[in-house]
């Protein structure tokens, strides 16, 4: 394909060490050579050190790197300067680019290329865009093994035996007499293995969207129960303020923490408690609005007191709509722990000043976030696209198990696989549409 050259600034907005400007397209080396004096044959994939000319001023002295097309990321001819990473130089650089010919890139136009000239499939280029909003280790590694064409190469492998199946039906339908006569159960191993990968790639879906976007978590709980001790030991140093007058936590802090790989933003709010002071009032409906907000909510209490009414109220509240954990704080304090076990779901016995409990608590938490949700032995966390195919896969696998069954025409047999081939197809980006491509590269930021 021939595409224009395209410019944009590959590295986030803001001061840095280095700033990235890369230009794509068969144009970028001419367009450079305006205002960069590059040597003739220049080789592929190795840093020269240039001077960058604004007019008749030196911009910057920056290293270029030239990727000869095929052997760069778009498999286009591909420039890059490795600027002094000012915001100011690399817009510069971008305007003298337009200035000789470049068109500015449109949000995620470099990986658009790279799938429509074959460099990658569309798997692997929804996985460039995983990769840079990995938050943990592990939905890295599941972007990584999915650029590294994980998902793709099971679907491939899947596909390609359902269409040597659709050509075998195919055969027996165009010529009945040349064709021994074969039972349909025949194809039933074929048909089986695909639903086998459908299914446990759906199952992949729910945990996929938790590690890629993580879950929010409410910590909620009366005055002085624990819960910025608590945020604090979950965070493993001090970010919220911890005293011992009541309601001091007057606003609601958000954290980010890492529990096993899952992104977790924790919402502390202030004290759950009847009260005429205004501020405190705000937080406590704040209170209220992150248990609606959050998909887990950690009720702590402090453990050498017994249960109070007003967060018997709460509890009550959580146990018809949501997933909670009863913390049960400062078991330094008391020995008296058994009261709390009492028909509640998940307990959880801590002291958050001593970091006692805090391991426990984390596990049960991942257990809840992710229970029935994984399958480790795939690594691959597909996204809502595919599993949207995926779905319509799986029905149409089961309509051809049931044509099977009933004995129904052959012919409906060949319908139903072919429509699971355009399906799998559709996943690696065969026969998808042209609104499909924009909608993908749409959500990646400029520069990628
Ligand atoms: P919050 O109002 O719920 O955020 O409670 P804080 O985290 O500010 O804690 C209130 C008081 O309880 C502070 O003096 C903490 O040091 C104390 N505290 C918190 N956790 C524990 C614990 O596990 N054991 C003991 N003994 N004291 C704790």
């Amino acid at each position: 394909m021939n595409f224009d050259t395209i410019v944009a600034v590959a590295t986030p907005v803001g001061m840095g060490g280095i700033g990235i400007v890369r230009l794509s397209g068969s144009d970028s080396l001419s367009i450079s050579s305006k205002f960069v004096n590059i040597k003739k044959n220049l080789e592929s994939h190795r840093a020269y050190y240039v001077k960058i000319n604004d007019n008749d001023d030196v911009l910057d002295n920056a290293l270029f790197i030239y990727f000869k097309s095929p052997n760069s990321f778009t498999g286009e001819e591909v420039v890059e300067f490795h600027c002094h990473g000012n915001p100011y130089i690399l817009n510069k650089v971008v305007d003298i680019s337009i200035k000789y010919g470049a068109r500015l890139a449109q949000a995620g136009e470099f990986t658009k290329r790279a799938f429509l000239n074959g460099k990658i499939d569309l798997t692997q280029a929804e996985a460039v865009y995983d990769l840079i909003h990995s938050k943990t280790s592990v939905s890295l590694k599941n972007a990584n093994n999915q650029i590294q064409g994980k998902l793709s190469s099971k679907i491939k492998k899947v596909r390609d035996n359902l269409i040597k199946t659709l050509s075998h039906i195919e055969a027996i339908i165009d010529f009945p007499d040349e064709i021994d006569d074969e039972p349909l159960s025949n194809f039933i191993p074929v048909i089986k293995e695909a639903e086998e990968l459908v299914i446990k790639l759906i199952n992949t879906a729910e945990a996929g969207k938790i590690y890629r976007e993580g879950i929010k978590i409410a910590i909620v709980g009366k005055p002085n129960a624990g819960k910025s001790s608590l945020l604090n030991s979950l965070l493993r140093f001090d970010r919220a303020i911890v005293t011992d007058i009541e309601g001091t936590t007057r606003d609601t802090l958000e954290e980010y923490i890492n529990i096993q790989g899952i992104p977790i933003q924790i919402i502390d709010t202030a004290g759950l408690r009847n009260t005429e002071d205004f501020i405190e009032k705000i937080g406590i409906e704040k209170s209220l609005e992150s248990i609606e907000q959050a998909q887990l909510v950690l009720l702590v209490t402090d453990g050498s007191q017994k249960l109070q009414e007003d967060e018997l109220l709460i509890l009550d509240k959580l146990q018809k709509e949501k997933e909670f954990i009863l913390v049960v704080n400062k078991i330094d304090l008391t020995d008296n722990l058994n009261l709390y076990t009492k028909e509640i779901k998940n307990v959880c016995f801590v002291s958050a000043k001593y970091n006692r409990g805090i391991e426990k608590l984390e596990s049960n938490i991942f257990e809840i976030i992710l229970e029935g949700k994984t399958d480790s032995s795939l690594d691959i966390n597909i996204n809502a696209r595919h599993k949207e195919i995926l779905y319509r896969a799986n029905e149409n696998l089961e309509k051809a198990l049931v044509t099977i069954e009933k004995k129904l025409p052959i012919d409906f047999l060949a319908i139903d696989i072919k429509s699971v081939i355009i399906s799998m197809g559709e996943i690696i980006g065969e026969n998808v549409t042209e609104e499909v491509i924009t909608e993908i590269f749409a959500n990646f930021c400029v520069g990628k």
